[in-house]
């Protein structure tokens, strides 16, 4: 395995330089190098503002940058879209979501191989945890994205497989990262991490990152729904999942996104709809409302936009503010996880 160059923090970047007999700045040098958008380095070789006996002396003690190989990727003719499968240095693979919107780009990374969480209406967990990202593997899905797509990207979002406060120190290390002024100097205001619910992490995360944003998997407005669909719901139940919101609204100042995706005959009752508006209404919340994306394997169903609809205004006329989320490239492998696991099967046919 490299020593990877991008999973290294500006502090860590500073103390290797210093090790190699370098001047702690160099660091910054490697990071501008590393971070240059849609121009980033891809070997140490590139990185020409260092001595060539420098760039020698990291390349014989295994420093490189951890590209990822591209294995697939696709762009919806819809909306332009883009899901890139990864490949990492030990064969495992990852998906990674490009999404255009009118302010800009937004990728959506992954941050383990597979998720044991195991929620019943998800293809990333149906074959378990593999292992979790190094910080390296999750900034790479950000840099060789604007590097193969030829963009910048405005915000980042950790909503692909895995559950991100499963994986809290690579995480917390890639955000630092993402956001470090001599880098990519991504605000960390225009970073979401999104979690099924791990009650202990998130009241650590409003302590840890008070400006990124929080996103909570709910998908269930009672416990009784919840822990059918939603394993983790076993141990958190949704008041400790409610009040830890609370205290980072309370530390942050910032709203708590709650995902909710739609499904027929599950959490879409006219009940599930009033408990829905009951739970949130009177926190600083925002309920984000997803068609769901069907998933072959699972067997469940979308309630469809329309149902949607009738959520979000329901919602909103009881205070609880709300969006129905467009459904961006449908026409590829639109849910998290699919296209990996449609890769995997035509290995599988294939061997
Ligand atoms: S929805 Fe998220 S937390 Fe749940 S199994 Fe899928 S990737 Fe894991």
């Amino acid at each position: 395995m490299i020593n990877d160059l991008r999973n290294l923090t500006i502090d860590e970047a500073r103390e290797l330089c210093v090790r190699m007999g370098e001047k702690p700045f160099r660091a910054q040098q490697i990071f501008s190098w590393l971070y240059k958008g849609k121009s980033s380095v891809q070997s140490v070789g590139e990185i020409v503002s260092l001595s060539a006996a420098f760039r020698e002396q990291l390349e014989n003690a295994g420093w490189d940058v951890g590209v990822l190989r591209v294995l697939a990727h696709q762009i919806s003719a819809q909306d332009g879209t883009e899901k890139y499968l990864f490949e990492l240095e030990d064969g495992n693979a990852v998906e990674s979501v490009l999404m255009r919107y009118e302010y800009g780009y937004t990728v959506c990374v992954s941050t383990q191989a597979g998720c044991r969480m195991g929620c019943s209406f998800c293809a990333s967990g149906l074959n378990g945890l593999v292992r979790d990202l190094t910080a390296g593997e999750i900034v790479s899905q950000v840099i060789d994205i604007m590097r193969n797509s030829r963009i910048k990207v405005n915000h980042v979002v950790f909503m692909g497989t895995g559950e991100p406060f499963d994986n809290y120190e690579n995480v917390s290390r890639a955000v630092k990262i993402l956001t470090e002024p001599q880098g990519t100097g991504m605000s960390a205001r225009s970073i979401t991490v999104s979690t099924s619910g791990i009650v202990p992490v998130i009241r650590r995360f409003g302590d840890d990152f008070p400006q990124v944003n929080l996103a909570i998997s709910l998908h269930a407005p009672d416990d009784e729904i919840r822990r059918d669909i939603m394993p983790v719901a076993k141990a958190y139940p949704i008041k400790e999942l409610i009040s830890a919101c609370d205290a980072y609204v309370e530390k942050t100042n910032r709203r708590v996104t709650f995902e909710y995706a739609l499904i027929r005959g599950v959490n879409d009752s006219t009940e599930c709809m009033h408990k829905l508006a009951e739970l949130l209404s009177g926190h600083l919340a925002h309920v984000n409302l997803i068609p769901l994306n069907e998933v072959d394997e699972t067997g469940l169903k979308s309630s469809g936009r329309g149902r949607a609809v009738e959520f979000r205004k329901y919602l909103e006329t009881h205070g609880v503010p709300a969006s129905v989320r467009r459904e961006l490239g449908s026409d590829i492998d639109g849910a998290c996880g699919q296209l990996r696991n449609r890769m995997q099967k035509q290995d599988q046919t294939n061997m």
